[in-house]
């Protein structure tokens, strides 16, 4: 793969990222709810998240990334271990 090439994908791969947060409904709400203290409710956010158009890209963005705190594409860190570790 050449320079350019490579390039184009890394920036490809960025455009792509910022337009699902664009349409992030949680951009629109309080982000303090989407990231609680420890042992606090995060009902609020996941409440947000399921209505939010872009939970799946969200969720995919997290776990690519291990995001290690807060609710993403509707589940909790610990949610998310899980669900990688089922994933294998
Ligand atoms: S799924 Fe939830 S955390 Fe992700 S962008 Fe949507 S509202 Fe925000």
């Amino acid at each position: 793969m050449s320079e350019w090439q490579e390039l184009d994908l890394l920036l490809g791969g960025e455009a792509e990222e910022a337009s699902w947060q664009e349409r992030a409904l949680c951009a629109q709400t309080d982000p303090e709810a989407f990231f609680p203290e420890k042992g606090g409710s995060t009902r609020e956010a996941k409440r947000v998240c399921l209505s939010c158009e872009v939970q799946d890209e969200c969720l995919e963005y997290a776990l690519a990334h291990d995001e290690r705190f807060g609710i993403w594409g509707g589940l909790s860190e610990r949610e998310r271990r899980k669900l990688k570790k089922r994933a294998g």
